[in-house]
């Protein structure tokens, strides 16, 4: 039994400016580890990266991103193309221990017609669901409370995902609180 997922505060997104300076998982994908919690950064290894959606269909729901900007699968190399899908095989395993999820939904938008946010730069969703998940998150009237949530979801997250190898953000990095509203 499948519903939609009920998402409101994902119109900030919708409406939003989508990349102002070049793009968002590039530069993710080469910041210093100290920025590793602002950018909801989990584990980053040599050729892929994992980092929560800021704009999440449901709690937990992360990607799994390849360092080098690319927008098809098929422009990976073998070596970047193996590495970012064990480390989407490593995300499962670490968000089912995190949050325990009735199941996952593990999918790739290729292209803005498909529904890519950022379709030059290829990402997997791996989103957390749960039985009649519909109603899992209440609706929230004022969105500038998510950061908090996206922190702090970004902190449970990072005990299951310490252990795939790579690097890892520090939980008791300072986060700026210029960060947080900016989020
Ligand atoms: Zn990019």
């Amino acid at each position: 039994m499948t519903h939609p997922i009920w998402a409101p505060w994902r119109i900030e997104y919708i409406v939003g400016p989508k990349i102002k300076d070049g793009c968002i998982f590039c530069a993710y994908a080469n910041r210093e580890c100290q920025g590793f919690r602002s950018d909801l950064t989990l584990v980053r290894q040599e050729h892929a990266y994992v980092a929560l959606n800021r704009y999440p269909f449901t709690a937990g729901h992360i990607m799994v991103i390849p360092r080098r900007h690319v927008a098809g699968i098929e422009e990976l190399s073998e070596a970047e193309y193996q590495e970012l899908f064990a480390l989407v095989r490593s995300a499962c395993g670490a968000l089912r221990a995190a949050v325990r999820p009735d199941g996952l939904n593990v999918g790739i938008n290729l292209g803005e017609a498909a529904g890519a946010g950022i379709a030059p730069h290829l990402h997997v969703h791996v989103v957390p669901r749960w039985a009649g998940d519909t109603n899992f998150m209440p609706v929230l009237a004022d969105v500038r409370v998510m950061p908090q949530a996206l922190d702090d979801t970004w902190k449970h997250l990072m005990k299951s995902f310490q252990n795939i190898d790579g690097e890892h953000g520090d939980p008791n990095t300072e986060l700026p609180s210029e960060t947080l509203s900016i989020l």
